[in-house]
């Protein structure tokens, strides 16, 4: 961002100022949490749109309370916090919010997380498309399978947790994909490495179930609601490797990669290997929505002006 200004326990201090020291436990054992929400710029209003603040808040806390991480705010106090930030640091363009609770203390090998001190920062970031949306992605299933809840629960957005996310990310990467699939210890696929999955077969709409190891995406839940107002039936349940190649669309959603079709997997593929119909229907409205140009779901976008 031009200014910089960054919350930080407590205090909106510049970037220069909002800094941890190299012994702080998080940064050693991955013990902390973060969100990752977008607020689209809308030149028509010239505001911003922040898209489902209360959840991605929601979600925040029950993080942190998995991990002991006692905040000192409510969901409405952070979302305050938040809208207070974005003024401060006001810009023409799409933002990525990441507010980080994590633990604070500078000690070694104490691992019993209610002995340790909390601290929470919340930051903005300019952030445009994550993956290539428009002309959909190739991706492989990965050799590394998805952290299951009874190691580390995927369901909690915590930080060390991503060393799964970057192992599968970098292996596709290396190998000439885009992005990676994920089979959790069952061999189904679950998600990808930083976000839910949605499969097309004859009309109807799959995706994993929040039993089956899966961050339960904001984006996952709004898709649900818009494949609704299609008609389109969507069925939870779980799905094996061998049926996403005979899917007739494929397309991965979250926050930063929004809705991203998938062309090819395991270099078979989707389809005739275009992005498809109900993919391009779900995701123009999905970006309608999110940059508050849709009548639909007011109560999932708070406007920010200058
Ligand atoms: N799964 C994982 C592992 C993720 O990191 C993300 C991104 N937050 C998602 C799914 C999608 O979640 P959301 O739609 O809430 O951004």
């Amino acid at each position: 961002m031009k200014k910089n200004i960054i919350f930080l326990n407590g205090k909106f201090v510049d970037e220069k100022e909002a800094v941890v020291s190299i012994k702080t436990h998080a940064l050693h054992y991955g013990t902390a949490c973060f969100e990752g929400i977008r607020a689209y710029y809308n030149k028509d209003t010239d505001s911003l749109f922040v898209f489902r603040i209360k959840d991605h808040y929601r979600r925040f806390l029950n993080s942190a309370k998995l991990l002991f991480i006692k905040i000192p705010y409510s969901e409405k106090e952070l979302r305050d916090l938040t809208i207070g930030l974005l003024k401060k640091n006001f810009e023409e363009t799409d933002i990525y919010i990441r507010p980080l609770a994590y633990k604070s203390d500078s000690v070694v090998g104490n691992f019993v997380l209610t002995k340790l001190s909390d601290g929470l920062a919340i930051y903005a970031v300019p952030l445009g498309r994550y993956l290539n949306t428009d002309a959909g992605i190739k991706v492989n299933v990965s050799s590394w399978r998805r952290v299951p809840d009874s190691s580390i629960p995927p369901r909690g957005k915590i930080t060390g947790s991503y060393i799964n996310t970057s192992l599968a990310k970098t292996e596709s990467f290396l190998n000439g994909f885009d992005e990676a699939l994920l089979l959790d210890n069952q061999g189904h696929i679950v998600e990808g490495s930083a976000e839910n999955l949605f499969l097309i077969k004859d009309g109807i709409a799959i995706t994993p179930p929040e039993s089956d190891d899966i961050l339960v995406g904001i984006t996952r839940d709004t898709i649900i609601k818009l494949l609704g107002k299609f008609s389109i039936k969507v069925v939870e349940r779980s799905i094996d490797r061998s049926e996403i190649y005979s899917a007739d669309e494929v397309f991965l959603v979250g926050t930063g990669a929004e809705v991203t079709p998938v062309v090819e997997i395991d270099r078979r593929t989707v389809g005739n290997g275009e992005v498809g119909e109900i993919s391009s229907q779900v995701k123009k409205a999905y970006l309608e929505l999110v940059h508050g140009k849709s009548p639909d779901y007011p109560e999932f976008l708070t406007e920010i002006k200058k």
